[in-house]
């Protein structure tokens, strides 16, 4: 126990406590919190879809069909033909033969990369990929390689001098980083992994929706779908509801129901949330609007920003200013939430020391008055 509050005292003292904040509601890029309105910059509902009518039909109609849970592991009685018809539309989706889904991002990543991952593998992951893969790795008892952020040069470096001491490898990187909001050079890491013959998985947790023609992701921009063994992605940012799935072959379909302790261990997602997934992705495929506007006005914050002096890094919805200090971030994101916007700061350990940073996370919701009104606050509180 004293070692746990001495965790505690110390975390508070360098200012890295964190805390939860209970929202008393969310709606249209909105949310209250102790009587508060927000413009919320930190959400993951890229295209506004949590709140959109077609999806609230589609939980309300099979909360009165199937009720609230699923009662069970897929692998027991927690089946139903909504996972199967979910997986074929997420499969064509993804431009894959088949998927599968998982219950969360997080589960996902631990549940792939363990399942295909043993102590006789060799994993070569972006310095900056998501927790969820890091655990994934350490799971399975890999051995891991990290690559310096989108540096194809440092990767090809590592396989030639330790590929050939693995039986298997895999190489893995967010397609759009959540963090920096940057894309992966994935052209060259899908030639890198053809000549080296390792597995390459991609997480587009924060691409899915938005990216390519069709709003897949980022694979799909760049047609490299089929270069891609595993496409991870997740149901609970920009399409607004919940859970996850990888998008692969059958044969590697089969080998997680068999094999992944994620997947076979855990209680299937409520039937409701499956068919708010499903209503989600025709939403992404019959309003397109949404993502266009949406790279449309993320562009707009981001040359606004920069012309003001700040220091912005990223190509996506996900805007990050680079403040350094940790104290200078966390000014900042108190006297914007000040102002009316939920701003926080992020810090070591989730940013490498001396990059902390304030990430705006642009929705559908934000429209242009509300972006203009917001750069007027960020360019007065940086003059104070
Ligand atoms: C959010 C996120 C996850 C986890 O997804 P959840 O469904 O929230 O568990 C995994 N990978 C990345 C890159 C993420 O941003």
């Amino acid at each position: 126990m004293e070692e746990i509050n001495k965790f505690l005292k110390t975390r508070e003292k360098d200012g890295l406590l964190r805390f939860l904040r209970p929202a008393s509601l969310r709606k249209k890029g909105k949310i209250f919190i102790s009587g508060k309105e927000y413009v919320d910059f930190s959400s993951n509902d890229y295209l506004g879809l949590s709140g959109h009518a077609f999806i609230k039909k589609a939980i309300k109609e099979n909360i009165d069909k199937w009720g609230a849970g699923a009662s069970a592991s897929r692998l027991l009685s927690g089946d139903s033909e909504l996972y199967h018809e979910l997986e074929k539309k997420t499969a064509v989706f993804k431009q894959k033969k088949s998927a599968l889904i998982f219950n969360t991002g997080y589960q996902a990543n631990i549940g792939i990369i363990s399942a295909i991952c043993s102590r006789h593998s060799a994993v070569f992951s972006d310095r900056l990929s998501h927790a969820s893969i890091m655990d994934g790795v350490t799971l399975s008892g890999a051995r891991l390689f990290r690559f310096r952020h989108n540096d194809t040069v440092h990767l090809e470096e590592l396989l030639k001098k330790e590929r050939s001491k693995f039986k298997s490898a895999l190489i893995i990187t967010e397609s759009i980083f959540s963090m920096d909001g940057d894309a992966a050079p994935l052209f060259r890491i899908a030639e890198l992994k053809e000549k080296h013959k390792a597995y390459l998985m991609i997480d587009e947790a924060h691409a899915t929706g938005i990216f390519g023609k069709n709003g897949s992701g980022l694979a799909e921009q760049h047609n490299l779908a089929d270069k891609v063994d595993l496409i991870m992605g997740t149901f609970s940012k920009a399409l607004g509801s919940f859970g996850a799935y990888v998008a692969c072959s059958e044969i590697f379909r089969s080998f997680f129901i068999n094999s992944s302790r994620a997947f076979i261990y855990s209680t299937a997602l409520p039937p409701p949330v499956i068919a708010a997934n499903m209503a989600a992705l025709d939403i992404v495929e019959k309003e397109p609007f949404r993502r266009e506007e949406l790279i449309r006005s993320s562009e707009f914050l981001r040359e606004k920003l920069k012309s003001m002096g700040f220091t912005v890094r990223g190509e996506s919805q996900i805007v990050p200013v680079i403040l350094g200090e940790n104290k200078k971030a966390v000014k900042m994101s108190d006297m914007l939430r000040e102002r009316g916007y939920f701003v926080l700061p992020i810090r070591p350990p989730t940013v490498p020391p001396g990059e902390s940073r304030i990430r705006l996370s642009i929705t559908y919701d934000h429209d242009r008055v509300t972006l203009e009104r917001f750069l007027n606050d960020i360019k007065e509180i940086n003059a104070l």
